[in-house]
This record gives C-alpha cells, sequence and structure tokens, in this order.
C-alpha cells in the first residue's frame, strides 16, 4: 500500500510500504477515507534529522472497517469510524478517567511499527477502546467536521476545559491556526462573554469571528499582552488557550491571564521551560493542559456536529490526494492553506 513518510526536514514522500493487516485479535483494519495534515506535523518537516529509514506520518483519520480481530466487539466490517489521535483501550484506569492519552495499553500512530493516518490504510490496535462508528455513510458532507474530532477540535475543546472557560468568562486565544480556530469554538460552546483571538493572518482572523470570537489582537510580545490587558478592564483574561507550542506564545500567554486565571497548553511545547514562573506564581495563575484526550470527547462533541451547531470543518479550506500531500505539506508551513485534508 502507499503512505506518507518523511525523511527529513522539508523531505516528504509518498511510498510503498508493507500493507496494514490484522495481528492481534483486538486489532481492526481501517481503510482510510479521510486524513489531513496537522500543525504537529510542520515541526518535525522544519526541523527533522534526515533519515534513512524515514518516519510513517498522520495521526488524524476516517475510514471503513474491513476486517477486525476475534476479539473486537463494538466495531464490525463495513462501519465507518473515527480514530482520535493516540489509540487506547478504553478500560484501563486511565481511560476510565478520561485520560485516554495515558492510557496504559495504548500508544501513538506512525510510531512503533503503527502505521500513520496518512496513507491507504491503517492496522488500528485496540479497536474497541480507540474507535468511534459514526452514523454516517462514508461520503457524507460532514466529513470535514468530524474529522476534526480526531484532533484538532478535541484539543481545542481541551484548551477551554483547561483553561476553565465558563459562562461570563473572558477567553483568549493564542494562536490562529486550526487547533486556536476550534479553541473559539469550544470557548464559545462553553458560553465565554468575551473571546479574544490572538493571530495576524486575515483569513484565519476572519473565520475566528464568524465561529465567534469577539475582539482581534494582532500585535506580538508585550504589546499583545497590553491589547489584551486593555480589552480587560486592565487584568487579563480569566481563561487562556494557548494553541502554539513556542515559547513567545507561552510568554505572551502567561503575560495575558488574570490573576487566579487559568491557562490550558496544548500547542505541542517547543522548549523545556515554562518561563515567567514568578509572575504566574504571584497572580496564583493555573498551567494546565498537555496532550487532549481526543478520544474521551468525541461522544460529547459529536451531537454538536451532527446537529450543526458547531462546523469546525471550515478549517479545511484544502482537499487533496495522496500523491499530492509533499505540497500539502509545503501549503501549511508557507501558510497558504489552514488545515489540508487528504483523501487517499
Ligand atoms: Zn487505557
Amino acid at each position: 500500500m502507499r503512505a506518507t513518510v518523511m525523511f527529513g526536514a522539508g523531505d516528504v514522500r509518498i511510498e510503498d510500504v508493507p500493507d496494514a493487516q490484522l495481528v492481534e485479535p483486538t486489532d481492526a483494519l481501517v481503510r482510510v477515507t479521510r486524513a489531513c495534515i496537522c500543525g504537529s506535523d510542520l515541526w518535525p518537516y522544519n526541523q527533522m534529522e534526515d533519515s534513512e529509514t524515514g518516519q510513517r506520518m498522520g495521526h488524524e483519520f476516517i475510514g471503513v472497517v474491513e476486517a477486525v480481530g476475534s476479539d473486537v466487539r463494538t466495531v464490525n466490517a463495513g462501519d465507518v469510524v473515527v480514530a482520535p489521535f493516540a489509540w487506547s483501550d478504553g478500560t484501563c484506569v486511565f481511560c476510565r478517567e478520561g485520560l485516554h492519552t495515558s492510557c496504559l495499553h495504548g500508544g501513538w500512530w506512525a510510531r512503533d511499527g503503527i502505521d500513520g493516518g496518512q496513507g491507504e490504510a491503517v492496522r488500528v490496535p485496540q479497536a474497541d477502546g480507540t474507535l468511534v462508528v459514526l452514523p454516517v455513510g462514508e461520503d457524507d458532507a460532514l466529513m470535514p467536521s468530524l474529522l476534526t474530532l480526531s484532533d484538532v477540535m478535541g484539543t481545542g475543546h481541551h484548551a477551554a476545559l483547561a483553561a476553565k472557560v465558563g459562562p461570563g468568562k473572558t477567553a483568549a486565544v493564542v494562536g490562529d491556526g486550526a487547533v486556536g480556530l476550534c479553541g473559539v469554538i469550544a470557548a464559545k460552546r462553553l458560553r465565554a462573554e468575551q473571546i479574544i483571538i490572538l493571530g495576524r493572518h486575515p483569513d484565519r482572523i476572519a473565520l475566528a469571528k464568524e465561529f465567534g470570537a469577539t475582539h482581534v489582537v494582532s500585535e506580538r510580545g508585550d504589546e499583545a499582552i497590553e491589547r489584551v490587558r486593555e480589552l480587560t478592564g486592565g487584568f487579563g483574561a480569566h481563561s487562556v488557550l494557548e494553541c502554539v507550542g513556542h515559547g513567545e506564545a507561552i510568554v505572551t500567554a502567561l503575560g495575558i491571564a488574570r490573576p487566579g486565571g487559568s491557562v490550558g497548553r496544548v500547542g505541542l511545547p517547543q522548549h523545556d521551560e515554562i518561563p515567567t514562573t514568578m509572575q504566574t506564581f504571584f497572580d496564583n495563575v493555573t498551567v494546565g493542559g498537555g496532550p487532549a484526550p481526543a478520544r474521551a470527547y468525541i461522544e460529547e462533541l459529536l451531537p454538536d456536529v451532527l446537529e450543526g451547531r458547531i462546523q469546525p470543518g471550515r478549517v479545511f479550506d484544502r482537499v487533496i490526494g495522496l500523491d499530492e500531500v509533499p505540497d500539502g505539506y509545503r501549503a501549511m508551513n508557507d501558510r497558504e492553506a489552514i488545515k489540508v485534508m487528504v483523501t487517499p
């Protein structure tokens, strides 16, 4: 079968790889019908050291179940399923607490011999715990929004929860990528009163406003912090959703949190330390977040997608075939596209 393999920074290729197949009795074999490129895929796209064997890619996908192992109970051949960006058993102590990314028997796509989502098919370990059956056909018009449940919408929701968004509160979203935009949707869904998006790309800002952003801050650094304070009576935001991951975004996120406020971090950290500990200590700012347990949120967010209350699929502004994936990485990296969907 064909799948995406990254061999180094800027070097993404579509390669012939061994066919995905059932190995364990708890596996499902899924033919991928929709996948996408993630902002986090751009970190290795810019930084990966050259590798002769390469690295399989992709952790967001929807597909049709082709076959299941003898122990699989909740999914059947022919089901349309969405996979969260980590696989998990659904039964261990952490899964039962809703933290599927810490599953004792789980793991990550495209690592340790597991297929990636940017390919024709995937062997899904722990199929009962990992996959959620979707009550739609494989080409349903809602596919873009359903696909966001594998990562970006769940991640935006996780940022909002970690930032303790609630009715009447001010939420500030750092980053106007797909996760930040989904963070705006999540903040609105959790009934924040004021939603400030920090970003500077006109197309993304326009979408953020349609998703519910009430204010835009396009300044950076200290000026951005100053501007958010002006918009919040001088105090800062109750809830800050940090959706980027690099150092400047973290400094900004911590700098705009109001005393007693919370910062929800979902951007993959590109640094070793959380800065400004003194100020956040004296302001009693809570810093939380991490990889979203997207699996835990799919059932909660699915009705809102199916009934059209949220439309996170609007973050996709380009659809490509598998052969065009290398150019899809380039387009996202050049900020030509917000988020790229792949139809293998
Ligand atoms: Zn588990």
